[in-house]
């Protein structure tokens, strides 16, 4: 079940339709609307593998792109240089794009076909979204203030990382619908601009779920694991290639129960819940990455994130 994008702007004949955006209800026929909007709503409560949010075309937010329809082969659609997760949406191709939180609001650009024929685009548009400031204090003020040789740490960490991000493998024609990875609630929402110490740091660029110390973390779909590892802020860690440019990040972990290229199913174990790395108490920071752009993991869920009782 996808839900189109509203801001297309492809000078054809792409357009928001409301269910399954397949154009399949007649408008000729109104005696038969209630029922097959009916149907629709009874696919998506049961599709769980399908329901999908609406699309968020936001800075860290996932675009959701009907593409023209060609061959029975996905067609290749490319993002700011990077080729993007294409899946099918009943007979139709999607392109599923994932948006930085640094990403320009306004015009952007899809390529078709290859990174830079400028002659094969579908333009979008990215509308503004405002996270909300959150302060923390973290006791050990080298994880905020990190020494020269932290910083060669972190810089080496980071190439890591990207590299990870940048992988490419063919994967199912499918975007998967996540299941939660621990049963926790959620302690810090993804996006929000990060003041550790009173000192102004990098937004969060994950969803954080709180769940005591040795609590199993469970992989929320199939995938490979393309690395282990322990980071500096991110502490032990575990990173999953679900294929097409979707990958995912477990972090803070207190055992790592899993190694680089074992092939996980969905609810396998990955390790367990600690708080190696930044952190100030136990919990998951699990973070998602499309196209090289870190997006929201909610976005992903086939269940709404659970929320701390008040
Ligand atoms: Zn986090």
């Amino acid at each position: 079940m996808w839900n189109s994008i509203t801001s297309l702007e492809a000078g054809t004949d792409l357009k928001s339709v409301p269910c399954t955006g397949r154009g399949q209800i007649s408008q000729s026929v109104p005696g038969l609307l209630p029922l097959l909007l009916l149907l629709c709503l009874l696919t998506a409560a049961t599709a769980h593998a399908r329901e999908l949010p609406a699309t968020a075309p936001v800075p860290g937010g996932i675009a959701f792109i009907p593409l023209p329809a060609t061959s029975a082969e996905p067609p290749r659609a490319y993002y700011a240089g990077r080729r993007v997760l294409v899946a099918r949406d009943g007979a139709d191709w999607v392109a599923v794009v994932g948006l930085s939180l640094d990403t320009t609001v306004g015009k952007q650009w899809l390529y078709l076909g290859r990174p830079d024929d400028r002659a094969n685009t579908l333009a979008f548009t990215v509308q503004g979204k405002e996270y909300p400031t959150q302060s923390l204090t973290i006791p050990d003020r080298r994880k905020v203030e990190p020494l020269a040789e932290d910083l060669k740490r972190i810089q080496a960490e980071t190439a890591h990382m990207n590299a990870i991000y940048a992988r490419w493998q063919d994967g199912p024609p499918d975007l998967p619908a996540f299941d939660l990875p621990v049963p926790g609630v959620q302690s810090s929402p993804f996006g929000f601009k990060r003041i550790f110490n009173g000192l102004p740091r990098k937004p969060h660029s994950g969803l954080d779920l709180a769940a005591p110390a040795g609590t199993p973390v469970h992989a929320p779909a199939d995938g490979i694991v393309a690395d282990t590892g322990d980071y500096f802020f991110n502490g032990n860690s575990v990173f999953l290639d679900h294929g097409q440019g979707l990958i995912t990040l477990y972090c803070h972990l207190s055992e790592i129960d899993v190694r680089a290229g074992q092939a996980v199913k969905r609810g396998d174990l990955l390790g367990k819940v600690g708080q190696t790395g930044r952190a100030t108490g136990p919990h998951l920071h699990w973070g998602v990455s499309l196209n090289g752009a870190r997006v929201d993991p909610a976005l992903l869920l086939n269940l709404p994130v659970p929320q701390a009782s008040k």
